[in-house]
């Protein structure tokens, strides 16, 4: 079934150059209803915690990093099919796989830095939602 929430994250790159309003513009214009958000700034631990999926990847202490070095925006996105049609707008995880006019095509920097986070399942964008936010912090 189709799920009607997701979660995001404007990476440190991102949010460094000064595009989260371009990208969350995007966001909106896709159709996307921001249900919480806010800008923070994880630690190294909270990183690997977030990403504990990928401890044994090659680039996990690099992604670790990368992901605490500056400041992030969280947020828990609405739509019909969110999960799918959310990582159809960001494209390919590799900005130079990801397909034209996609979040990460356009301003993506490496794979690594790539711009945004979308949850890949429904089970993981209940997790990933309430890694950042409380009941109370969500709108409806
Ligand atoms: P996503 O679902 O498209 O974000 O991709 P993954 O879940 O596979 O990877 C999580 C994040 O790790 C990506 O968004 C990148 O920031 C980073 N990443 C993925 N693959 C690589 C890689 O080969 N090298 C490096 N340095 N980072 C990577």
């Amino acid at each position: 079934m189709a799920t009607n929430r997701t979660f995001t994250m404007i990476k440190p790159d991102a949010f460094e150059a000064g595009n989260s309003g371009a990208i969350l513009k995007m966001i909106e214009e896709a159709g996307f209803k921001i249900v919480a958000m806010k800008a923070t700034q994880l630690t190294s631990e909270l990183a690997g915690k977030f990403y504990a999926v990928h401890a044994e990847r090659p680039f996990y202490a690099d992604l670790c990093a990368y992901m605490s070095s500056g400041p992030i925006i969280a947020a828990i996105l609405e739509k019909d099919n969110a999960v799918e049609d959310f990582r159809k707008l960001i494209g390919a995880t590799n900005p130079a796989d990801a397909a034209e006019g996609t979040i990460r095509k356009i301003f993506a920097k490496s794979i690594e830095a790539n711009a945004v986070h979308g949850s890949d399942s429904d089970e993981n964008a209940a997790i990933e939602g309430a890694f950042y936010f409380s009941e109370f912090e969500r709108v409806g």
